[in-house]
Formats: structure tokens, sequence, C-alpha cells
């Protein structure tokens, strides 16, 4: 795909821009901590960022933004559809103890029942534009139902992109550069929640860890939050924190360190390391037996993991959930090949395949966050290891995209920009908000685009492969 300015630049034309995207990207506070100093605010840069927006075709990114509640409803659906999760979870959790414990945690609150006063899904789906189909189709990487952050930083990074595009001479950056409303949407699903909670003096709790260079993605969302309702309480506390002084009441309120919980929302929790002992635990489980949304829930949670994402890629799963046809075409037209490796023929099957043609696939355990992924000839390496043991449950065989390509310039802290070949993720945010009497909103929420330098297998820019991006529609 051409880029959106006609490249390479003239140096002395690179240097003025990139010097101009830093400080436009200072200015507008699209920052994280640095590495050095992850724990305070005192030193921070801009975020690693792609110096021009990155394009996609306009019908895509519409199509993108209309299927996302649709999406919102099939993970909301799935999440209240125990059974299911139970059934289809159960071989991967064998050999998968993170897994096993969000499911020991479904069970203990499904025995006591459950008393939460509903339903906070912020859902980030992501997708790549599949060079392998002759249409370039957007086809989903996966969906994450816990901790889909990243939007609220990214949304300052729009009017760098349009700032650093009329410098370039092209002035039509409201058409082509979307606005991201993505504070605004997740700040309305908080409030939402919190108002159905009903309890004034109740705090919404974000979860975090002490060591956060990507605070500022949570704190603009807390101003969000804020400037909707500045009566609303918004704290940030630890699992340890929660595990330790959380406390329980006879009528299951949650009350943390003195003040009663309204949401839980978890921007930690989502990895084994995040976990260091049982009391990290104690705390998802005192969140899930009480009255505060949890954000997400352990069933919303689980309905995110891999497995699942390949077990709704099979004929007849999504029409379980969903029943209007049109809702069901536009979900399945952004599948790509997914394959289940469980013991049995199907999964020698999948194993034989994928050991002929190990680049054509991307195996994937039910682990978020970033590095998890194995690729190529190591494919092959771990399927021979494993294929005799219950582990290969816990993997699933996805296709392997190839995205799409353009061209582009990094500008990350030390530096010196170059041309590169770069393939790009865009993530389209929805929200949904329930109590018991069922949906009460339900929205397509904003957007981001992570890109990276072509040939890296892994996309996260938490693992350094990836920088933050913008949508260029053409
Ligand atoms: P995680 O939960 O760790 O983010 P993902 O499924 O998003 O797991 O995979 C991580 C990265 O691996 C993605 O951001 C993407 O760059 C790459 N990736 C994942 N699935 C595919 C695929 N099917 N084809 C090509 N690349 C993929
Ligand atoms: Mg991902």
């Amino acid at each position: 795909m051409n880029p959106p300015i006609q490249l390479p630049l003239a140096d002395s034309v690179l240097s003025e821009v990139v010097k101009q995207s830093k400080d436009c990207a200072l200015s507008h506070g699209f920052c994280f901590r640095t590495a050095a100093n992850p724990s305070s605010s005192d030193t921070v840069n801009f975020a690693p960022h792609s110096l021009l927006p990155s394009p996609i075709p306009r019908k895509y990114f519409d199509e993108l933004c209309e299927v996302q509640q649709h999406f919102n409803l099939l993970f909301y659906r799935i999440s209240l559809d125990y059974d299911f999760i139970r059934e289809m979870l159960k071989n991967a959790a064998v050999s998968d103890d993170f897994t096993s414990r969000l499911l020991e945690i479904l069970e203990t609150v499904l025995k006591e029942g459950i008393v939460s006063a509903g339903v906070l899904a912020l859902l980030r789906s992501d997708y790549m534009l599949d060079g392998t189909t002759d249409e370039m189709l957007p086809k989903q990487v996966e969906i994450n139902t816990i901790a889909s952050s990243l939007g609220c930083v990214t949304s300052h990074l729009t009017p760098v992109h349009r700032y650093i595009m009329q410098l370039l001479g092209k002035y039509d950056v409201e058409k082509s550069l979307p606005d991201n409303t993505h504070v605004e949407e997740y700040s309305k699903a908080f409030v939402k929640a919190w108002e159905v909670y009903g309890t004034p003096k109740a705090a919404i709790f974000f979860v975090v860890s002490s060591k956060e260079r990507n605070i500022f993605d949570q704190r603009i969302l807390e101003f969000g939050i804020k400037k909707e309702n500045f009566d609303i309480l918004v704290k940030r506390v630890t699992l340890l924190e929660i595990g330790s002084n959380g406390k329980l009441k006879d009528d299951r309120r949650l009350i943390i360190n003195g003040i009663e919980a309204a949401v839980v929302y978890y921007r930690n929790g989502y990895v084994p390391s995040h976990f260091t002992s049982d009391i990290e635990w104690d705390a998802v489980l005192i969140a899930e037996r009480s009255r505060a949304f949890c954000c997400p829930n352990v069933s919303l949670h689980l309905a995110g993991t891999k497995k699942i994402q390949q077990i709704l890629a099979k004929p007849g799963v999504v029409e379980r959930f969903i029943s209007d046809a049109d809702a069901v075409k536009a979900i399945r037209a952004r599948f790509a090949g997914q394959y289940s490796l469980d013991v049995g023929p199907d999964g020698d099957e999948a194993i034989a395949m994928a050991i002929a043609s190990p680049e054509k696939f991307v195996m994937k355990p039910n682990k978020e966050g970033g590095g998890n992924n194995i690729y190529g000839v190591d494919i092959r390496k771990k399927l021979l290891e494993i294929q005799n043991s219950e582990e290969r449950n816990s993997y699933i065989l996805m296709e392997r995209m190839i995205p799409v390509p353009t061209q582009g310039y990094r500008v990350v802290p030390s530096e010196a920009p170059r041309l590169l070949p770069m393939v790009s993720e865009y993530g389209m945010f929805g929200t949904l908000v329930s109590d018991q009497n069922g949906v009460l909103l339900n929205e397509y929420a904003g957007h981001l685009v992570r890109t990276k330098v072509i040939g890296v297998d892994e996309g996260g820019v938490g693992v350094g492969a990836s920088v933050l991006d913008t949508p260029y529609l053409f």
C-alpha cells in the first residue's frame, strides 16, 4: 500500500518533521514513563510512534467499526454461558495452571451464586490486512477481553499526525485521519456501570502494578471519567493490596482500604507473572464474589482465551450465540483459519499440517500480553516435543497472515529515523454494560494502530516490537 505521503523524505525535511513530531507528541501528552524510571513521572518521554499514519481502505475501517457491536454482544453472551466455557476449556486447563485457576474461581462463585451488579466489558478486536487474500481483507488476529489498553494515549497521537501531515502539505486531515472518541466512550461505560451500582460513595478501583511505564494511558482514562462526573472516586490499587486488605461484608459489598468498590478494573492480573503468591489470587476471588462490577469478570476473561476464539471459528458456534444472520456473516467474514491441537484425530491432522509447513501457521498458548506465540521452525520443534502429551491441548494453531506492507519512519527515543518496510495491526475498541435485566450500552469505542517493521513476528508495544500509530483512510 502507498504511504499517505510520497517517500522517502529529503534528509533536511525528515530531520525537521521528526523534531516537530517529538515536540508535538510531548505537547499533547502522548508520553510514556522511561524504562529506567518506570515508577515515577519525574522522567517521561514521547511514546514510540510512526511518523506518518498507516493506510487502510476507508471501506474496511467502516466495516470494522460496524462489526464491533456484534463482537461485543458475542463475547458478552459467551461470558454468560458458563457450561460452554467450562466444557471448551476443560482440556486446555489440564496443563495450563493459569486457565485452570481462573476456572476454579468460576466454579467457586457459581456454587455460591453470582451477585455482581452487572457486566462491564471493555474489548479490543485486532486485525491485519491479510495479503494472502486478493482483496487484502482485514482478518482478526485476536480479541482482548482484559486490560484492552493503549487507546487513551493513542488518541493523543491523532492531533500529532494531523499536524505532521499538514506540515508535509496534506490538508484534508479531518477526513482522512478520523477522530478518536476512545476516552469519551470508555469513560461513558465506566460512569454507566458506576451508576448501575448505585452507591454514590463507592469508587472505581484501577488494579495496577507499581511499575508502570504506560501510566498516562490509565490516567487519561481516569481524567476522562472525572470529566464526565467529578464526584466519582477513582482509586489505584495493586492486587496485593486487595488480597491483603480487601473485606467482603455480609451483603457482599467489597471494601478496599476502607472504601466500597463499585468497579474493579484490571490493568494487571492477566499473565501468570502478575501473581507472585496466593494473595493476588485471593484478590481476584474476593472481587469476583462481591457485588462490584469486575472488568472483566472471570468468565469474560476466560471467554477471551485463544482456545475459545479457535472454537468460535468452527461452523455453527457463533450461531449458538447470535441469531441475526447478517451479524453472523459480518463476524465470520473476519475470521482467519484456526485449528485445535487437542489430543484426537482432528488435532493429529492439524499437527501433521503444521509440521509439514510451519511457515504457514502461528501456534498460540492461552496467554496474553505478547511474546508467547511460536513461529516458523520452532512450531515444528515444539509439536514434535509435545505431540504425545496433553500439553498440546493448551495451544491452538492459526493460519499465518502476511500483512500488506507499506513504508514509513519510526520515531523512537535515541533512534535515527530511516525508511523501513512496515506492517500494521488495527485495533477496534468496544464497550458493553449490562445490569440484571440485560444490555444497557453497546458501542464501538474508538481505535488504535500498532505498526512494526516487516519480519518481526510479535506485535506488542509493551514488548518493544511495535510503535503506536493511527489510521489513514483512503
Ligand atoms: P497476545 O495476546 O500475546 O497479544 P496475539 O494473538 O495478539 O497474542 O499475538 C501477538 C502478535 O503476534 C500479534 O500482535 C501479531 O503481530 C502476531 N500474530 C498473531 N497472530 C498472527 C497471525 N495469525 N498471523 C500473523 N501474525 C500474527
Ligand atoms: Mg495481541
